[in-house]
């Protein structure tokens, strides 16, 4: 399953605030200086999930020429790891000084997967708001939480104004950030402003300092980890049901499971878990992946038999090895109360 998030803002009533010059009517002298978009830790509370597709063929590939993006993505995902975090809220912040030319709300925060896209027609942002700033740049945010935009049109903002909650309306199929730039009419990637096609890493980063040391590339991140008393799917990570079936000592099953992203071709991937008395109790060692994939589910763990689960401490680890080197590693516990 690949998380997608086509076609940001397609809403005439954005659109067409969309293609104005910039306040004073002149071309940009300077490129835009942008900060974080989101009020959250990339890499610890949020993630980058897509990049904007490089490529202009039917092929996709994001600046770094990795598989990051998707065919046509106009713009930077930045994802939370289930809805539980989305509930909690996570603040989506203006990335630089402007005056909001556009908003909507009132969308429902449903995923694609269980609407449909008709429903969402004309409205694929969900709701969103448009910032226009100095030098004819506009920042667009979508798919924000319903009842959640807390600016309205005309409004000043500054670096950092909440401008409402991340969220999972219009368009998407997880909660998350798009987030997309356009100078003029052109759509931009922040992360390679004017760069060659196919280049590889060309082109100028628009994000101011601090942001640029949090949205350093990453080849493959663990987004979920934990142990359930059941097996779990993917659905039920994203729900954030997952962590709420916790195992005991006479569930009918003890598992650990793992969401990563970003992963790549010929990935190895290996889940163990060992029990409380040092021993092995369950392992996984996956086939090369066969392609990239955008997300990537591993589950390992035992049925129970007659006798309840021992108490103790059960250490699950994963790792993925890449050309056969260890690229991504982590090691998580469960303490299961005596029964
Ligand atoms: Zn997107």
């Amino acid at each position: 399953m690949t998380p997608e998030c086509p076609v940001p803002l397609a809403a005439a009533v954005l659109s067409a605030a969309l293609l104005l010059p910039g306040a004073d009517g002149t071309r940009a002298a300077d490129p835009i200086s942008l900060a974080l978009p989101v009020a959250c830790e990339i890499g610890k509370t949020c993630f980058l999930q897509n990049y904007v597709d490089a490529d202009t063929s039917a092929k996709w590939q994001d600046y770094r020429c990795g598989a990051q993006t998707y065919d046509g993505h106009d713009g930077t995902d930045i994802r939370v790891p289930s809805m539980d975090e989305q509930r909690a809220g996570v603040d989506v912040i203006a990335a630089a000084p402007g005056t909001v030319i556009a908003t909507r709300d009132g969308v429902a925060d449903v995923s694609i997967r269980e609407g449909t896209r008709e429903s969402i027609k004309g409205r694929e942002c969900g709701n969103g708001v448009a910032l226009r700033h100095d030098g004819g740049w506009v920042t667009q945010y979508c798919h924000m939480a319903k009842d959640s935009i807390r600016v309205s049109r005309g409004q000043k903002v500054e670096n950092g104004t909440p401008l409402g909650r991340i969220g999972l309306s219009g368009n998407t199929e997880f909660p998350h950030l798009h987030f997309s730039v356009r100078h003029g009419e052109t759509k931009v990637d922040p992360f390679a402003y004017d760069a060659k096609e196919g280049s590889c890493g060309s082109g100028q980063s628009l994000w101011n300092e601090a942001a640029r040391a949090a949205l350093s590339y990453r080849r493959g991140e663990v987004i979920n980890a934990g142990f359930a008393g059941t097996s779990v799917t993917m659905a039920q990570i994203e729900s954030g049901e997952a962590r709420r079936q916790p195992p005991n000592a006479s569930s009918p099953a003890l598992v650990a499971y793992v969401r990563a992203i970003g992963l790549e071709a010929g990935d190895v991937l290996e889940l163990s878990i060992v029990a409380p008395d040092g021993k092995p109790f369950a392992q996984q060692r996956q086939p090369p992946l066969d392609h990239s994939k955008a997300q990537f589910f591993a589950m390992v763990g035992k049925k129970r038999g007659q006798m309840p689960w021992p108490a103790g401490t059960y250490t699950a680890k994963y790792n993925v090895l890449r050309d056969g080197q260890s690229v991504l590693d982590k090691s998580f516990t469960f303490d299961l109360p005596p029964g």
